[in-house]
């Protein structure tokens, strides 16, 4: 029994079925690598697991429980201790760095994020709380956020941008963190950084579901990964076995 037991799970976009029959197990602990094509269904995994999208079929039990997560709200999932971020980052932009993490703290087990935001109260324990929370998954970064927390989101630079994404899932201090292609605008040593980071933040006892493209990341980082074209799963385990497998090969000689 690992912390994610996934079967079946079925997503379909009219007549595409952007996720097919996939089964999936996450160890508690593990980092685990997601690669595909574009298209071949990555984001839409995340979508469906996080309660975005309903899921057309499937099962996914988390740590042990007997419920089926795919029956849940975003916001109970959240609270059950799953977080993410988002390929196309989207921080709200006219509240400060520091803001934007406090929400994601705030949203744990709350509806809505929109709603959450105008409670978001302005004195008091739990804003307190939040802040603490807040500065604390900032220092994960060193001083490149903390630097930057009373300034509008809209002005961060693409990488401190990501950084803002996984600080703000972090707050709601979850089990299981979903990285959907977190060096997006990073440079070679932005990303070489970010590696350090996301193994931190995985030895804080954080299990990580990661997708990226970059091949060299994925071979550092991951200790087992999943490759998925047309949605379905074509082969999983070590780096090597994945990246040497024909199918693998195919699909990115074919699209990339
Ligand atoms: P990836 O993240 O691997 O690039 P996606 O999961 O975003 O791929 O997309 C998988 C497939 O599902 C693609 O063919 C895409 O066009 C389709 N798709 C994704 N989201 C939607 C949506 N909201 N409506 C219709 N089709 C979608
Ligand atoms: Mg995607």
């Amino acid at each position: 029994m690992g912390l994610l037991s996934i079967s079946s799970l079925t997503k379909k976009f009219g007549g595409l079925v952007a996720l097919k029959q996939f089964d999936l197990t996450v160890e508690k602990g593990e980092i685990l690598g997601i690669i595909g094509p574009n298209g071949s269904g990555k984001t839409t995994f995340f979508n469906v697991l996080t309660g975005m999208f309903r899921a057309d079929e499937g099962t996914v039990l988390l740590d042990g429980t007997s419920d089926n997560l795919l029956d849940r709200k975003t916001h109970e999932i959240i609270g059950m201790g799953v977080a993410r971020t988002f390929q196309n980052q989207r921080p709200f932009s006219n509240l400060s760095v520091l803001q934007n993490i406090m929400v994601g703290g705030h949203c744990r087990g709350r509806s809505g994020i929109f709603s959450a935001l105008l409670r978001l109260p302005g004195a008091g324990r739990e804003r307190r709380r939040l802040e603490k929370r807040a500065m604390e998954v900032m220092t994960i970064f060193g001083d490149r956020l903390i630097s930057m927390k009373d300034r509008s989101a809209w002005t961060l630079s693409y990488a401190n941008r990501r950084r803002l994404e996984i600080a703000r899932a972090l707050a709601s201090d979850p089990k299981l963190l979903l990285l959907d292609e977190p060096t997006a605008g990073m440079n070679p040593a932005e990303s070489l950084q970010l590696l350090d980071n996301i193994r931190h933040i995985n030895s804080t006892g954080v299990t990580v579901l990661v997708i990226e493209h970059d091949m060299n990341f994925m071979k550092q980082l991951c200790g087992r990964l999943v490759a998925l074209d047309y949605g379905e799963k074509i082969v999983e385990g070590s780096y090597d076995t994945v990246r040497n497998h024909s199918r693998v090969i195919e699909a990115y000689l074919g699209k990339d």
